[in-house]
């Protein structure tokens, strides 16, 4: 064997927010693994990289304290305490609040720069994990018995399992001719971050405009201003964004004020902005031989719900404890059957998920008479509705459904 040939028992093609955490959780799960992202590290936190912050849901929060992601950020989080829903300026609307489940908060808000960080952290120095990067496969090669990838450098990558995490362009899942349903919603999510005059008291707001949602997310102040500074995710049509994205700074605040309301005092933008053009996608097989597809690879979501992480999170939590059982039982862990495990505890979940959050984003992004009076009805009543409304926020906790060990906070 030459030198230049390294042998693991997973090979994760993309070390990402998804495919950083699952490298984590697979050699915690006491797997090899080599983990190979074409962005280099050192460029992951600057404030040009990615401008979005997440919501994380209490079990997705698990998996993080799992792996160890969570004890580097958990300074940098805010807890969402309370959601509310507004049909634009509607005066029906739905509240969430913490103390009617008994003050356990939803979730927590997390720039993505400061998971990056984390990973930039705990990949390298992690024994079980070789961490590529920046570097790229160039060949991708599948028999019966493994995977091997040749990377640009010329250096070569065996494993019994190849899992792409390349996010919703994915090379891996192109390779191997699996098909992708997509659409586009003909929406941009525009991002930022601003700095208001009073705090947010950890309250997520989400305001459904004409041109689609428009979420007010909190994030954690500064030592001087604690509590005053949110993400914005303002939902654009896609021909109009280009020209929202092209106004000054003077202009675009005016512009994000209308939206924004005054509730928060004056606001104050800071950093750049991003655009991020919103589609549904998803792919017709998660595994084929010696191959499986993970988060935005295998599915990707409006952020309405604030759900497409979360649900690569638990695609994360259910490939790890399926491949360290497996592991643990001598069985080889990138056969079909241990794919198929994966593939039909997943694939269900995900393509409810796909499905609610395209019936809402069709719901909510639009001016129809009736069908507003109909919403405004129905946020209205989900609000006056006890037991539908816990049901509501236990989904939004992420505690519902068949969790995988990680997100019940056991180990592997
Ligand atoms: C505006 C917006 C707001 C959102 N808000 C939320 C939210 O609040 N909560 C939530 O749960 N989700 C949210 N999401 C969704 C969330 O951001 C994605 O689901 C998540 O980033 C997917 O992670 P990933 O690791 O699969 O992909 P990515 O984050 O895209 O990472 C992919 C990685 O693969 C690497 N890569 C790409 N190509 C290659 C290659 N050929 N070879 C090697 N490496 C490669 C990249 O460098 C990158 O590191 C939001 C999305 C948008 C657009």
């Amino acid at each position: 064997m030459s030198k230049k040939t390294k042998t693991v028992d997973v090979l994760v093609v993309g070390g990402g927010l998804a495919g950083g955490t699952l490298s984590l959780a697979l050699a915690h799960g006491g797997l090899s693994v080599a983990c190979v992202d074409r962005e280099d590290p050192s460029l992951w936190t600057a404030p040009t990289f990615d401008g979005r912050a997440s919501a994380i849901a209490i079990s997705s929060k698990r998996v993080l304290d799992a792996v160890g992601i969570w004890d580097l950020i958990e300074n940098e989080t805010a807890p969402i305490k309370d959601i509310r829903v507004a049909d634009g300026r509607s005066p029906l609307f739905l509240h969430y609040d913490h103390n009617e489940l008994g003050g356990d908060v939803f979730g927590f808000m997390v720039e993505n720069r400061s998971i990056r960080k984390a990973l930039q952290t705990l990949l390298p120095n992690e024994n079980k994990i070789t961490h590529l990067a920046p570097a790229e496969i160039s060949e991708l090669v599948r028999d019966e018995n493994k995977a091997s990838a040749t990377l640009n450098d010329g250096s070569k990558i065996n494993a019994a399992l190849v899992i792409g995490c390349e996010g919703r362009v994915s090379p891996t899942r192109e390779s191997a001719g699996i098909k992708l349903t997509k659409w586009s919603y003909e929406q941009t999510g525009i991002v930022c971050t601003v700095e208001h005059e009073r705090p947010h008291n950890f309250c997520a707001q989400e305001h459904f405009l004409p041109s689609g949602p428009f979420a007010i997310l909190p994030l954690p102040g500064t030592d001087k201003k604690p509590g005053c500074r949110s993400s914005i995710v303002w939902t654009e049509r896609a021909d109009l964004a280009p020209i929202m994205m092209g106004l000054n700074d003077d202009d675009f605040l005016e512009e994000l004020k209308l939206r924004f309301g005054d509730f928060l005092g004056d606001l104050k933008i800071i950093g750049p902005r991003f655009a991020y053009p919103l589609t549904l996608q998803f792919a017709q097989s998660y595994t084929a031989n010696r191959l499986a597809l993970a988060a935005d690879a295998a599915h990707g979501m409006h952020p309405i719900a604030g759900q497409g992480l979360n649900m690569g999170l638990r695609d994360v939590a259910v490939l790890a404890e399926v491949l360290s059982d497996a592991k643990k039982a001598g069985a080889d862990i990138g056969s079909i059957e241990v794919l198929e495990k994966y593939e039909r505890w997943r694939r269900f979940d995900n393509t409810l998920m796909l499905a609610v959050t395209d019936a809402l984003t069709h719901l909510f992004s639009n001016d129809i008479k009736p069908l507003k009076l109909a919403r405004d009805i129905g946020l209205a009543t989900v609000n006056q509705m006890p037991s539908l409304k816990k049901l509501f926020m236990r989904h939004a906790m992420g505690t519902v459904g068949d969790l995988p060990k990680l997100m019940r906070g056991e180990n592997l």
